[in-house]
């Protein structure tokens, strides 16, 4: 095994969080060094945005929205939006771009290993990987965190198809499509497809529930779905890529407890919905103070947000029959400004109480005052 000479602060993990904590913490005058190999993942990730919470990195935008839709029972519901919209960034090329910018840097050192365990130290952590060994100060962890026992997990399968949106009839995001289906009965599935471009579509089959099932699954009701639509067979050759997400919805546990966690695995998800970025982003603003106090940047979702999350995730483990109710009824009864707030964490007590008065309330009650 190699002996490396050491620094001040290292992270582990380079997907979105690892590289934007790197290019961070160099604007802010560190030298960091970043191990893990090239995440190489295609990714759309999508998030609502108004023009007070613009994407920094404005080049990877591949489209936004400013209404999208539900489906459920053959209905169709549209809600639009003045003041959001909904944006899908390329996850990848925004990856490769922080890669190659990072790389000019002097105060960049990058380690393409994967970490094979860390023995803390007095004042320092060891790092191993296969070949090398390595000394830090500050180690930060962005590696996916386990899920606790009562955790909740989103899995989904997507397929980019070299497909118009319109031969599938997609004309906005499509949200939510429960006329699916169902990939098992401790949960709920429904399908989530994204228009990206003229020949562009992604169409991703989705499981909220308790247990995995089985990546094929999910493939085959995201091709049932196409089908369905397009009324032909889907040829293998116009599905050019794939993407896969299991993403914990509740209580996470970080892989070591003595790193400092960023990122998913410090708690950037929104446990009801599985979106991730807007709370990297919260995650990233909390780094300026953390250079003078080397306290972890701990950022939390709001209480309103926090509390609204716990019941419909008891509500998701204990009832899930209702789910597909409760979130036709939200697109439904919520205008479409407060639907993206509530969901984006900027709606206060306004978009928690408009949710709280949309859903079937004998359920949510019961699961509020459930142990
Ligand atoms: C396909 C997909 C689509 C998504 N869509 C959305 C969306 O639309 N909106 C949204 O807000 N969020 C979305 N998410 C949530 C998503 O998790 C985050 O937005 C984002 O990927 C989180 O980045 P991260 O760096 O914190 O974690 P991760 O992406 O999990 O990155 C962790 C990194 O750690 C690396 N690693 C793991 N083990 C080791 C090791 N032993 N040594 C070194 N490195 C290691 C991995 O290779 C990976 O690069 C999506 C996630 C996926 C997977």
């Amino acid at each position: 095994m190699n002996k490396k000479t050491s620094g001040k602060i290292a992270i582990i993990g380079a997907g979105i969080s690892g590289l934007l904590l790197s290019e961070k913490l160099i604007k802010e005058g560190c030298e960091v060094s970043l191990i893990g190999p090239t995440d190489e993942r295609p990714q759309t990730i999508c998030s609502w945005r108004s023009a007070e919470t613009p994407l920094p990195q404005r080049e990877h935008v591949i489209q936004s929205w400013q209404s999208w839709q539900m489906m459920h029972n053959g209905e169709r519901n549209v809600q639009s939006s003045s003041r959001y919209r909904y944006e899908a960034i390329n996850a990848l090329s925004m990856k490769k771009s922080l890669e190659d910018s990072l790389s000019q840097s002097l105060k960049f050192n990058r380690v393409r290993q994967k970490v094979h365990s860390l023995i803390p130290e007095t004042n320092s952590m060891q790092i191993l990987t296969d070949k090398e060994e390595y000394r830090f100060s500050f180690l930060f962890d962005t590696r996916a965190p386990k899920r606790s026992k009562d955790c909740c997990l989103q899995q989904f399968t997507g397929m980019y198809l070299n497909v118009s949106p319109k031969t599938l009839n997609i004309h906005q995001p499509i949200l939510m499509d429960f006329d699916v289906s169902q990939a098992a009965t401790d949960g709920v599935t429904f399908v989530y497809a994204l228009p990206l471009g003229e020949k562009n579509t992604l169409v991703e089959a989705t499981q909220f529930g308790m247990t995995a099932v089985a990546p094929e699954v999910l493939t085959d009701i995201g091709r049932e779905w196409i089908e369905k639509r397009s009324k032909t067979t889907l040829p293998t050759s116009l599905c050019t890529s794939k993407e896969q997400g299991l993403i914990p919805m509740g209580s996470i546990i970080p892989q070591s407890r003595h790193t400092i966690p960023f990122g998913v695995a410090a708690g950037a998800t929104r446990p009801a919905t599985g979106y991730a970025l807007r709370g990297i982003e919260h995650q990233l603003d909390l780094i300026s103070p953390w250079m003078k106090t080397k306290k972890a940047p701990a950022f939390k979702y709001s209480a309103t947000a926090r509390f609204m999350d716990s019941i419909f995730l008891k509500v998701l483990q204990n009832d899930p029959s209702i789910m597909k109710n409760v979130f036709w009824q939200m697109g439904q009864k919520i205008d479409g400004d407060i639907f993206a707030s509530f969901l984006c964490d900027e709606g206060g007590l306004r978009g928690a109480f408009s949710a709280a008065m949309a859903v079937p309330k004998r359920s949510f009650i019961r699961q509020a005052f459930r142990r």
